[in-house]
């Protein structure tokens, strides 16, 4: 569990950053008659939206990975990186179908697989119920968390990362 929201955090954010790659491709090449479509201040909103979310994205996933590896006590950190990776990215999957509109749906599309592969991340590791529930306790609970396996593990995770700079 320690490293698996992390690990679905990441996973979240290589499909993330496939959709605005996708998204930007697809609008570098379509045309209106004389207009492009990247030059529409509409789908320029909704382009630099997906970029926000992904920025925010990444920044919880490298923060909470830092103190992973740092061995301080993250838990929460990593629920919510895990929690705001998959919602961004599911909600950043509907705004590039809305730009593709129906170029989104076709089944050979790589849009196509990749919005199914954002949602294939929601169930591992608990859904957002179940981090924002976890997080809910985090917040009420008096520390030490009875589920705070990186306080638990937290020597172990220090020597880890000491070879690992020693390497
Ligand atoms: C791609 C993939 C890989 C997986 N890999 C693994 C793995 O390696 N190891 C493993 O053990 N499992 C794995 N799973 C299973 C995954 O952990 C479960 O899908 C997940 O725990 C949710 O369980 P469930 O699908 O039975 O949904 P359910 O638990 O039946 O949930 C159904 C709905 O009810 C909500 N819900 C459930 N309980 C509560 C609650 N207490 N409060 C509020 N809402 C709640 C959920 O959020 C969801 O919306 C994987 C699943 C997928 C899709």
């Amino acid at each position: 569990m320690l490293y698996g929201r992390l690990n679905l955090a990441s996973v979240s954010l290589g499909i993330h950053q496939a959709l605005l790659e996708e998204t930007v491709r697809f609008v570098a090449h379509r045309r209106h008659g004389d207009s492009e479509l990247r030059r529409e201040p509409t789908v320029k909103q909704k382009l630099g939206k997906m970029n926000a979310s992904l920025i925010t994205a990444r920044v919880l996933a490298y923060h909470a990975s830092h103190m992973l590896d740092e061995g301080v006590p993250c838990d929460a950190y990593l629920m919510n990186a895990k929690l705001q990776n998959v919602e961004f990215s599911l909600d950043s999957a509907r705004t590039a179908m809305e730009v593709h509109a129906a170029h989104g749906l076709s089944a050979d599309g790589r849009l196509e697989r990749l919005v199914r592969d954002a949602y294939h991340i929601y169930a591992p590791a608990g859904t957002s119920d179940i981090q924002r529930l976890r997080l809910a306790e985090a917040a009420m609970e008096a520390p030490p968390h009875r589920s705070d396996w990186s306080e638990l593990l937290a020597g172990e995770l220090r020597s880890s990362a000491a070879a690992l700079r020693a390497a």
